[in-house]
């Protein structure tokens, strides 16, 4: 299978302007690019005049760990021109499992009716490919699966022997492949783990040269703080590269931080760290509902807090105690954006105070049944952000655009993304365009990622590397997804090729489906 690209402006993905020539795909390889390049017998020739041709993007920051094989066809992904997802993301990677976090694992993912019957990440991979992604996946191995792995959910402190149990899991996932380690600190069990149990687990990565890719263990109230330990943690441990998840200063009265955040990594940049980050171009957040809980509730795992609060109505009474403790405020800002709870999807997209106020009860009230009936599946994005620092930070040198979204299909069946899921990269694009040149736009989602993650022959077009490639107006390039209709598509992408196969176009939707696991040597 071969392809010409014709009389496209070529942004090769390095940064380097741009200019109209041609490109030769063969196989699963970009065979030549120039202006002059002749179709080879058989090829398709695909004219691209009028419109921009680049490496497929890469997303930064992706959740589709399980969700690649309930929904191989990536839908939100590709048709916004991703061709390689970057998983295993916030400590939690869908590997290494054995018999102290299989049951949970499972019931975590129960939405998507995949049964998980792999242990490491060379089983999980062969499992992806079995399933023909439309998208390439590479997986981080994370911290949260890790530890369960070891010692369970509800351990705080790591015995001796479990410690070295996960350093020796990481090292096999490692070897075998694995992204690097990325690490989950403000979820449970990751973060029961002090510096110190870093410290170890970074000692093992820093010897494979792979990221260190970290949801930090705050993003507001001690941001500057939680960065300072992902650097020190770096340093203690000869590790050399650190990526900053979803860089953001979450909550109104952090906002003013972004200044000395930026000053921390300068410093860390300056001494002996490779400082990147990710980022998503949107200001509500999203993560689990349970992440709203107060303590006490905060230091249990959702499975363990569902068996709680069904136990009986005194329990489901306190947790509604603790919740009324917020100012209306809260309820104002956080909105349902998923959940399998009865008569609830009915809200998704509206906030807990309009959900109160159509059902004539507490907001409170809401929150505390559905996590009755939803506790691990029930999403929710709370808004925070301010939209100046998202632009100042998806503008920096080293950020990359992330999606931290799961691949999704066109319909609702796996439940609701974040517009994010179909959305991030030409909102990213529209973010930028009157900060950035396109080709450094470009450079951001392609080659930026390509060499953080260790991706060789991906996120550049030249001859010999991988043919991800995505033929698009940047003039048009836009995303109509919001919370009340999150499944729509990007506008202005015309084609996207994955390993030398269009894996989908806009008038013919998706065609073949040729991404492959990927494992790093
Ligand atoms: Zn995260």
């Amino acid at each position: 299978m071969s392809f010409l690209i014709k009389n496209a402006f070529v942004i090769d993905g390095t940064g380097k302007p741009g200019r109209t020539g041609n490109v030769l795909i063969e196989g699963d390889r970009i065979k030549d690019t120039g202006p002059h390049l002749q179709a080879t017998p058989g090829s398709e020739v695909i004219d691209g005049e009028g419109l921009t041709l680049c490496p497929g993007f890469i997303d930064a920051h992706s959740h589709s760990d399980i969700s690649i094989l309930a929904a191989p066809e990536a839908y939100g992904k590709i048709s916004q021109g991703v061709t390689t997802e970057i998983a295993g993301n916030c400590g939690l990677s869908a590997f290494p499992v054995n018999r102290n976090n299989r049951e949970h694992l499972q019931e975590l993912y129960r939405n998507y009716g995949v049964e998980i019957t792999w242990s490491s990440f060379r089983e999980y991979g062969a499992e992806i490919d079995r399933r023909n992604p439309a998208v390439n996946i590479l997986a981080l191995c994370g911290h949260n699966t890790l530890r369960a792995a070891g010692a369970g959910y509800e351990q705080k402190e790591l015995s001796g022997q479990q410690q070295t149990t996960i350093q020796e899991l990481l090292n096999d996932s490692l070897r075998q492949g694995a992204a690097g380690l990325s690490s989950g600190l403000l979820y449970v069990p990751g973060k029961f783990s002090d510096t110190g149990e870093l410290c170890r687990m970074l000692e093992i990565l820093a010897g494979f040269k792979r990221p260190y890719a970290t949801h930090l263990r705050s993003e507001g109230n001690r941001l500057i703080e939680a960065i300072e330990e992902a650097v020190s943690a770096c340093s203690a441990s000869g590790q050399r590269q650190l990526h900053i998840s979803h860089l953001k200063t979450a909550g109104e009265k952090n906002w003013g931080k972004l200044d000395a955040a930026l000053t921390a990594i300068a410093q860390a940049s300056a001494g002996n760290l490779d400082v990147t980050a990710d980022c998503y171009p949107y200001i509500e957040s999203m993560t689990q509902l349970s992440m709203i809980l107060p303590e006490p509730y905060d230091n249990m795992d959702d499975v363990a807090f569902q068996k709680f609060i069904n136990a009986g109505e005194q329990n489901f009474a306190a947790v509604c105690a603790r919740l009324a403790e917020y100012p209306p405020r809260r309820w104002q800002t956080v909105r349902l954006v998923s959940t399998n709870a009865d008569g609830m999807n009915a809200f998704a997209g509206t906030t807990f105070e309009q959900i109160a106020a159509a059902r004539q009860t507490r907001p409170e009230k809401i929150c505390a049944e559905i996590l009755r009936a939803d506790a691990a599946g029930a999403m929710t994005a709370f808004q925070g952000m301010s939209p100046e620092n998202v632009k100042r930070i998806a503008a920096l040198p080293f950020t990359s655009c992330g999606t931290d979204e799961s691949a999704r299909p066109e319909d609702y069946s796996l439940g609701r993304s974040h517009p994010r899921g179909f959305g991030a990269f030409p909102i990213f694009f529209a973010l930028l365009k009157d900060v950035l040149p396109l080709e450094e736009i470009i450079r951001k989602c392609t080659s930026l990622p390509a060499s953080v993650f260790g991706l060789k022959e991906r996120g550049r077009i030249a001859p010999g590397a991988y043919a991800d490639l995505i033929l698009f107006d940047p003039m048009h390039f836009n995303s109509p997804a919001d919370f009340a209709a999150p499944h729509r598509p990007a506008q202005g992408i015309r084609s996207v090729w994955v390993n030398g196969r269009m894996g989908y176009s806009a008038n013919n939707v998706i065609s073949h489906r040729s991404g492959r696991f990927i494992a790093l040597h």
